[in-house]
């Protein structure tokens, strides 16, 4: 991260800390629904399949910034999808840097070639080892290594959703994460148990017996982008949400934190990690801010 980066970001810290400000940092920009993916856990693809147009997505970003946001991600649906008047993801990408988001991050299922080097991260979800998470992605964990393996820059970060079926493959995403090439890091997420898919969210035995492993991992040099200071308060969905600094604009209509919003009670079973890490950051957590400096440094 640029020097000049990190003092904006530690102004705006300090600022929200000291007088409990709510201007969002973090905001997501939603490209499209439209997905070649039927994840089990999902319940956001392919409900409209609309590719929002270029210009909209444009007026978004500008938007968002004008908002104060500087922390931007592209998100789907597919992104690799994304295409408009000539135009495609990467290009996207490139604007938003001309524009002046000071970081910018794409997330992805995988499956297309990841020729993104001007992200500075690409999420991308792997959910387990090749069995589990073909269980829950479709039979994409092949494709998705080479991808890996064929990209055009080191700038990869893993990210795993913690469910029933693959809380068993935490460590096989850790050391995959630790030992592959173009891989920076990996970042989790517990099951947010949409109506849709209660069945897939863990207890919270299970969230504490995930937390001990990824700390195991830790120790093990695993290239982990959470912070292990906000596990206690995961396992037990005791942090603050919404996250009010955080902002999803999706067909022109912005929410705060995320498109799960609107869902009766989510918040309070959340298992988003960045939520309670941004929530616990901005209401001044010391252990939190330190070990949050500690960790953006290493991997952006
Ligand atoms: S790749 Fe993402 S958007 Fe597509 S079905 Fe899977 S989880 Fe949903
Ligand atoms: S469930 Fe609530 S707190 Fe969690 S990401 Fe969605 S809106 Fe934010």
């Amino acid at each position: 991260m640029k020097l000049s980066s990190f003092a904006y970001f530690a102004g705006f810290g300090i600022k929200t800390v000291l007088f409990g400000g709510k201007n969002p940092i973090l905001g997501t920009v939603i490209l499209t629904d439209k997905c070649n993916l039927s994840c089990r856990h999902c319940s956001v693809n392919n409900i409209t399949a609309v590719i929002h147009p270029y210009q909209q997505i444009m007026d978004e970003m500008q938007m968002l910034y004008r908002m104060g946001v500087r922390i931007l991600f592209f998100c789907g649906g597919e992104t690799f999808l994304w295409r408009d008047s000539g135009k495609n993801l990467r290009d996207l990408v490139a604007e938003a840097r001309r524009m002046g988001f000071l970081i910018v991050n794409v997330v992805t299922n995988g499956t297309f070639p990841l020729d993104l080097p001007e992200a500075d991260l690409i999420l991308l979800s792997l959910d387990g080892d090749r069995e589990r998470h073909n269980a829950i992605r479709g039979d994409t964990y092949d494709i998705i290594m080479e991808n890996i393996r064929n990209a055009a820059s080191d700038n990869i970060c893993l990210y795993m959703a913690i469910n029933q079926i693959n809380k068993g493959a935490v460590r096989d995403v850790c050391l995959m994460a630790r030992d592959t090439k173009n891989i920076r890091a990996v970042s989790f997420n517990f099951h947010t148990p949409y109506p849709d898919t209660r069945e897939l969210a863990l207890s919270r035995e299970e969230k504490a017996a995930c937390c001990q492993v990824i700390r195991e991992m830790m120790r093990e040099n695993a290239p982990v982008f959470n912070l292990k200071s906000a596990f206690p308060y995961l396992i037990n969905n005791s942090f603050p949400t919404p996250c009010r600094q955080c902002v999803v604009v999706e067909n022109g209509k912005v929410s705060t934190c995320g498109r799960c919003i609107e869902v009766e009670g989510l918040c309070r079973q959340c298992g988003y990690f960045f939520v309670a890490e941004y929530t616990l950051l901005f209401r001044g957590n010391i252990k939190i801010i330190l070990e949050m400096l500690r960790t953006y440094l290493k991997y952006i």
